[in-house]
């Protein structure tokens, strides 16, 4: 029970009646069951355009198996942090097969993909050294830039001329530098020029690093992400993924040199502070990325593509303009925050789950709905959300 007379934090009120103006409050949708493409939130059956789950691995058979065993087997807690007594072997297993998978040389795990990507760009870099930053990055990255207390420049979204000319204007810069880029990303579904930014990092003498956390388990040879799909092999120094996302567990992962992964042994601080994962976790990861390199995986990659494209091309058959994805991650745009968000209750309400995404998650006045297709949606599904999306739409007179 709050006590009345404590009143320090009511401040706070503020802030929140601004987000209700701004029509920037949510309420968390709950989801009683499993993450599926047809699942119940708040108590109702939705088809659900909105998970990362992208290959559906988050409840597969295979994984709740390795899962169990390793309750089973190991119980349900590393307890304790894995430089005290927290590594076990099945950590270190885990790590070496992602390496394995994405051809480098060694890998850490991490608790999520966002302290994966804070911990390492913190650590790595310090007071006297810049980062130069694509502007759509990650939140995990930024946080992970401010941390560090580099100098930050940030280029313009995917623009390796603007890119190319701050390289150019800070060559001289005495410390290190990092290029850092999302592999793909996350509110546009598209797909960083790495080839370019390669060629910069090259040049201009950077550390090249690629957050890869939308792209493992959806692009290049059975996943292995954008470094796969755009023959970046040996040109990346830090490759950092997500065990959350089509993976379909928890977690985030650095592979690079042996050398840089024991430096972030020693110095990455959610490594050092933080408790490592539950054996089950590491299980039910081993399990997905064993099923990956396999034929199965591969089959499960390209339904993923096959629903993205049908998806995707619906859309624009029911006069949504083309969002310039190039992934699964599908974008509505809508414009203004709060028509979005009456869009997406509308949906909501008519049998269709797919979140809207306002400022300051994107820029002002670019507000959208992100749907996202998975490779266990059926036909049927996609179809009935198309047309949910339509009708709904042009009774919103968002599309005519
Ligand atoms: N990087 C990107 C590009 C992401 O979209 C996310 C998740 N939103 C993360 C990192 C963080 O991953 P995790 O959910 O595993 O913390």
């Amino acid at each position: 029970m709050a006590n009345p007379a404590r009143t320090q934090l009511a401040y706070l009120e503020a802030t929140l009646d601004e987000l209700k103006q701004q029509h920037r409050y949510f309420h968390l949708r709950v989801l009683s069951g499993e993450q599926k493409p047809v699942a119940t939130f708040d108590g109702r059956k939705v088809i659900n355009l909105s998970s990362n789950n992208y290959l559906g691995l988050a409840s597969h058979p295979k994984l709740r198996a390795a899962a169990l065993a390793a309750i089973r087997k190991y119980g349900v807690g590393a307890g304790a942090v894995r430089t005290i007594s927290g590594t076990m072997k099945i950590h270190m297993d885990l790590e070496r097969q992602i390496a394995k998978f994405k051809h480098t040389e060694a890998c850490v795990v991490f608790q999520s993909g966002f302290a994966a990507n804070a911990g390492t760009v913190s650590a790595i870099l310090g007071k006297d050294d810049l980062i130069i930053s694509d502007e759509l990055n990650h939140a995990s990255i930024i946080d992970g830039c401010r941390l560090s207390k580099a100098a930050i420049r940030v280029f313009k979204h995917k623009d390796t001329a603007d890119c190319a000319k701050i390289c150019e204007e800070t060559k001289d810069w005495p410390g290190h530098k990092l290029l850092i880029t999302d592999g793909v990303f996350s509110m546009d579904g598209d797909i960083a020029p790495l080839p370019a930014l390669c060629d910069l990092a090259d040049k201009y003498n950077c550390i090249m690093m690629v957050d890869d956390a939308h792209s493992s388990g959806v692009l290049g040879r059975n996943g292995r992400g954008t470094i796969d799909h755009l023959g970046c092999h040996g040109r990346v120094d830090i490759q950092v993924g997500t065990l959350s996302k089509a993976i379909g567990a928890m977690g985030g992962y650095v592979c690079g040199s042996q050398q840089l992964i024991e430096f972030l042994y020693h110095r990455a601080r959610p490594f050092l502070f933080s408790t490592s994962h539950p054996p089950s976790v590491a299980a039910t990861c081993q399990a997905a990325f064993t099923l990956l390199a396999s034929r199965a995986g591969a089959e499960l990659i390209a339904r993923l593509w096959e629903n993205t494209r049908y998806f995707q091309k619906g859309l624009v058959e029911q006069g949504f303009l083309p969002s310039g994805s190039e992934t699964p991650i599908s974008p509505i745009p809508v414009g203004e925050a709060g028509k979005a968000f009456e869009f997406s209750r509308e949906l909501f309400k008519a049998g269709l789950f797919a979140p809207a995404v306002g400022y300051p998650t994107v820029a002002e006045g670019k507000a959208r709905l992100r749907a996202i297709v998975t490779a266990t949606h059926t036909r049927k599904d996609l179809e009935k959300a198309l047309d949910t999306l339509g009708r709904v739409a042009r009774r919103l007179a968002i599309i005519h």
